[in-house]
């Protein structure tokens, strides 16, 4: 059913079709890639049988906070397999937003699905994810281009306010936090064009430089004693009594419990008990070239982190060179990705906010794949049907300082603490996707739909 990654002519992993991601493929080029100087050292590939106490499948921010916090606070080295580099997955390739958030649930449809209290424990896991980076910044001396504070959720209609005003009644009232609603004179301080009637404000979140953050938390992790293995993707997987045999092309790593952090990169291949999971959803970025003074003063005055309320939802933010990146989602299958029309979507949907910027030139353009569960929210949890098996993900697009907590989560697990928050819904296995040949029919026509409703 799936194809080994040689045997495809698709140029783009696809978790859906694809046995694993690769074998020590280069970082796809980006602006981030460009920009972040050179790799920190690795361990190379797994060369012959290893036996470990923990084995952590992806090094992504998941599979590298869990590997240093288990070090640090548990005392156990595990062994970290990457299939290509470190952070090849979303840690080295995403917008670069560290938020209060993980997952994609409306905040009034979480305090529905589960109630005032657990909802507001949850803001608070993720408020805690938020300090878990700035915790890991401060302390690994991790030079990552930090911004200033400041998210803006810009009404991108002006039908939008009202809904935009009542979620920050319930940031106030629910959660007790202070978002405040900003009108359209203020917000066109920092953010000029079109498409801005007004915008939800939270004072914390900041923009950096993601590759940077995550080879950041890879030489700490390693100078805690971690070992991290690139290009050793787990192409088989045996478990008995006990013991999980993890076929590497360089060796069988033996291992008595197994971290699952490979996300939105979770080949259906890997592993049947965690496959189907998560949908794989592609997200892409485009980066213009550096603005003019003139086009900087009627785009993107401020440098904080924004998207809109869109269904089809862009994100953006201006670089400290002066360059907008702006992201969203177009293609479908890893198959058409990278054709040329989903840039021009992007394009299309930069110029509309920004008209100053029509036409002009796109430098840089990438993709990756989120992981989105069937509740649209983050888990973190036992793997059911393996012993001694953990998992996270789920992050929906929205995990950069989540996938940290939960790396730091799962190394408490792995210590034995069955239940390291209150929330259940978090430790929950996430169920399976019904239907899934279908799923990405469903999916397109979702998104013809979003396009519809967005349009109007
Ligand atoms: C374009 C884009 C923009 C985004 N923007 C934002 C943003 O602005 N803010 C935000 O909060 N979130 C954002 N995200 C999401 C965020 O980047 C992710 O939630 C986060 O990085 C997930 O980290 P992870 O470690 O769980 O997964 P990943 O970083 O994806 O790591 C998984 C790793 O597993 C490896 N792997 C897979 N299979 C195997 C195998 N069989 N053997 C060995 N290794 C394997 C992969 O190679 C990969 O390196 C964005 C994502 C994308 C793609």
């Amino acid at each position: 059913m799936y194809k080994s990654h040689s045997d495809t002519e698709s140029k783009l992993y696809d978790p859906l079709i694809n046995t694993h991601p690769g074998v020590g493929m280069p970082h796809s080029a980006s602006y981030w890639v460009d920009t972040a100087g050179s790799a920190p050292q690795d361990d190379g590939p797994v060369n012959g049988a290893m036996d470990v106490e923990v084995a952590i499948i992806g090094a992504g921010y998941t599979g590298l906070s869990c590997a240093l916090h288990l070090a640090r606070e548990h005392g156990i080295r595990a062994v970290v397999l990457e299939a290509n580099q470190v952070a090849w997955g979303c840690s080295g390739r995403n917008g670069s937003f560290a938020r209060i958030s993980g997952g994609r649930v409306p905040l009034a449809e979480l305090i529905q699905r589960y109630g005032a209290s657990e909802a507001k424990a949850y803001f608070e896991e993720m408020s805690a994810g938020l300090n878990t980076v700035r915790g890991l910044i401060r302390e690994g001396q991790i030079d990552c281009d930090v911004q200033p504070d400041g998210v803006y959720k810009v009404a991108s209609h002006a039908r939008h306010v009202d809904g935009l005003k009542r979620e920050v009644g319930l940031y106030n009232e629910v959660l007790k936090y202070g978002a405040t609603f900003v009108s359209d004179t203020q917000v066109h301080a920092v953010h000029g064009g079109a498409e801005s009637f007004g915008a939800l404000y939270m004072p914390d979140g900041f923009s950096m430089h993601p590759l940077k953050l995550a080879w950041g938390i890879h030489r700490m992790a390693r100078a805690a004693g971690v070992k991290v293995h690139v290009a050793s993707p787990v192409t088989d997987w045996h478990s008995d009594n006990g013991h999980h045999r993890l076929v590497t092309p360089g060796g069988v790593v033996t291992a008595r419990q197994v971290v699952v952090a490979t996300n939105g990169y979770t080949s259906g291949a890997l592993n049947k008990a965690t496959a189907g999971r998560v949908l794989p959803v592609h997200s892409q970025i485009i980066v213009t070239r550096p603005l003019t003074a003139d086009e900087k003063q009627q785009s993107l005055v401020g440098s904080e982190c924004m998207f809109d309320t869109r269904n089809l939802l862009s994100y953006y933010r201006r670089l400290p060179d002066d360059r907008i990146l702006f992201g969203g989602r177009s293609a479908i299958t890893g198959r058409d990705a990278e054709h040329p029309r989903h840039r021009q979507n992007l394009h299309d949907a930069l110029c509309r906010k920004f008209p100053a910027l029509r036409g002009i030139a796109v430098d840089y353009n990438w993709g990756g794949w989120v992981a989105v569960s069937e509740n649209s929210l983050p888990f973190i949890c036992k793997v059911p049907g393996l012993d001694n098996v953990f998992s996270g993900g789920g992050y929906a697009g929205s995990g950069v300082s989540f996938s940290v907590q939960t790396g730091k989560r799962l190394a408490q697990m792995v210590a034995g603490d069955s239940r390291p928050t209150s929330i259940d819904f978090l430790h929950r296995s996430p169920k399976r996707f019904p239907f899934q040949p279908f799923l990405r029919v469903g999916q397109r026509m979702a998104y013809v739909w979003y396009r519809f409703k967005d349009a109007r």
